[in-house]
């Protein structure tokens, strides 16, 4: 039984069929990294996941458990997203500790948690400022630091880099990796950036229009494209 399993998802918006039949099994520890066109219904299967979107047909479980009609805030589950949606009024250390506050961790459990995250993702000496008063790269570490600070079993990326410049780009997925190698815990990665999607995953799949193409290891992915959208997307040698 894989962690993450995803079985014959369908989603629609009124008469705008987005996901045509996803099946998808993700193992405990693994890093899917799911690309494809922008507009294929990237975003639409982490929402289905995190439970930000309703399911019009077919079944989400995380660790055995059916997770279809459960709230956002009882599924296991942290999203970064791209825009980094951090309360402009509170200090970065209230932002770490508001997901936690909401669920009633006492303070001084919080606060720990908050030290550890911000150790971890260096942003200590940044605890007392205002998101307004933090650099593009920085508030993404806090965005990260927000959804890693409740240690969930489930981490969901949605292009969380796109918005910052290429050297910063780099670094990040650098860290991203080393986070995900000392906290082994499950991710599903969104990107449009074949070549972080082959520097991160341990697995690929490709979304288009709704339809999965292909699912596999970066290498088969790219030297064993299942068609010629895969390959021409993944950019395969001839
Ligand atoms: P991606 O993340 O791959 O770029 P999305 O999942 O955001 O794609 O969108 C897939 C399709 O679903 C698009 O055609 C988009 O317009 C449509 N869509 C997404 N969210 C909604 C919504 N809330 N209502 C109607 N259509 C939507
Ligand atoms: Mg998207």
């Amino acid at each position: 039984m894989a962690f993450l399993e995803i079985d014959g998802l369908y989603k629609s918006f009124g008469q705008t069929d987005v996901l045509k039949g996803i099946d998808l099994a993700v193992e405990e520890g693994d890093f899917l990294v799911l690309v494809g066109p922008s507009g294929c219904g990237k975003s639409t299967l982490l929402n289905t996941i995190a439970g930000l979107e309703s399911v019009t047909k077919g079944e989400i479980r995380i660790a055995g458990e059916r997770v279809n009609e459960l709230k956002p805030s009882e599924r296991d589950i942290a999203m970064v997203f791209q825009s980094y949606a951090l309360y402009p009024n509170m200090s970065v250390a209230k932002n770490l500790a508001f997901g936690l506050e909401m669920r009633g961790v006492p303070k001084e459990e919080r606060d720990r948690a908050i030290q550890e995250v911000a150790e971890m993702l260096q942003i200590e000496k940044l605890l007392n400022r205002r998101p307004g008063q933090l650099s593009g790269g920085q508030r993404q570490r806090v965005a990260m630091g927000r959804a890693l600070v409740r240690k969930p079993q489930v981490f969901l990326f949605d292009e969380p880099l796109s918005n910052l410049d290429a050297k910063l780009r780099v670094d990040m997925r650098m860290e991203i990796k080393r986070l995900h190698a000392s906290l082994g815990t499950t991710i599903v990665y969104v990107t449009h950036d074949q070549i972080e999607a082959m520097t991160l995953a341990s697995t690929i799949a490709i979304l288009k229009d709704g339809i999965l193409q292909q699912f596999g290891s970066p290498d088969e992915v790219y030297n064993n494209p299942s068609n010629l959208f895969v390959a021409d997307f993944m950019g395969s040698p001839a």
